[in-house]
């Protein structure tokens, strides 16, 4: 089964009004038609409107980086999975590893989380990975796998189309610091062995499996060259639009 190449980029809680208007025009610019993946961009919830208004029928997708596990009612601060999909997300990042660690969320909320997108026809970019001492204890398959398993308790997607997952070593967020191509190789057919063994071989054939964490121009192509590597979930190297434009074109 073929898969498409997909680059998200993460805003986390970057960028005002204007210079979200301004990387959508950057990046529109600049792409090459046809483009060769599949690109999107994952803003705030406050920039979600400004994004549409910008990529409505475009080829750069949208999504949020976050979505309650509830179906809505009295949840102050919270966003909705129909929400979202009223903003015309199509993804929606689960189980991010700043997430679990400084809101503490388990692995059992984002199962619940990633059943919720689902419900609303989002695509969820479950995101899993282990922090430094496991993976210097040897141990980095292992945890990963068990973390990929309770996150998707419960998860049922409809067609392997309709789930992400990124493999994200908390080591390599934000600090500059990469997995090898072959450590991101062999953790992405890690994950999809076990997702063969948790549903079927077909269906692991057809999610993809992206790699994350200080993914930057000059890394990018050789990560991407893992066979079971599908794209990448892009923080810092997202936020300018030509830098951007370089891991698109890189494809
Ligand atoms: C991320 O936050 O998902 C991420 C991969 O960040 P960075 O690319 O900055 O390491």
């Amino acid at each position: 089964m073929t898969r498409r190449v997909l680059i998200a980029g993460n805003w986390k809680m970057h960028k005002t009004t204007a210079e979200a208007r301004a990387w959508c025009r950057a990046v529109l610019d600049g792409l090459p038609d046809p483009v060769a993946c599949e690109v999107a961009v994952l803003p705030a919830y406050p920039l979600l409107p400004v994004v549409r208004e910008a990529l409505e029928n475009s080829p750069v997708r949208w999504g949020a980086q976050d979505v309650s596990a509830h179906e809505e009612g009295a949840y102050t601060g919270e966003v909705a999975a129909r929400q979202l999909a009223d903003l015309g997300c199509a993804y929606v990042v689960v189980g991010h590893s700043e997430r679990r660690a400084y809101w503490k969320e388990s692995n059992a909320l984002v199962a619940a989380k990633a059943r919720k997108a689902l419900e609303h026809g989002l695509v969820p970019i479950v995101c899993v990975g282990e922090p430094l001492e496991v993976r210097e204890a040897g141990e980095a398959v292992a945890f990963t796998l068990a973390q990929l398993e309770g996150s998707l308790e419960g998860v049922e997607a409809p067609d392997p189309g309709r789930l992400v997952v990124a493999y994200e070593p908390v080591w390599a967020i934000g600090t500059g610091r990469t997995a090898t191509p072959e450590d991101a190789q062999e953790m992405a057919r890690a994950i999809r062995d076990w997702l063969a063994r948790r549903y079927t071989p077909e269906f692991a054939a057809g999610v993809r499996v992206l790699y994350g964490g200080s993914i930057k121009p000059g890394n990018f192509a050789e990560i991407l060259e893992g066979p079971d590597v599908d794209g990448g979930l892009v923080g810092g190297a997202s936020l300018d639009a030509t830098r951007f434009l370089a891991l698109a074109t890189a494809v």
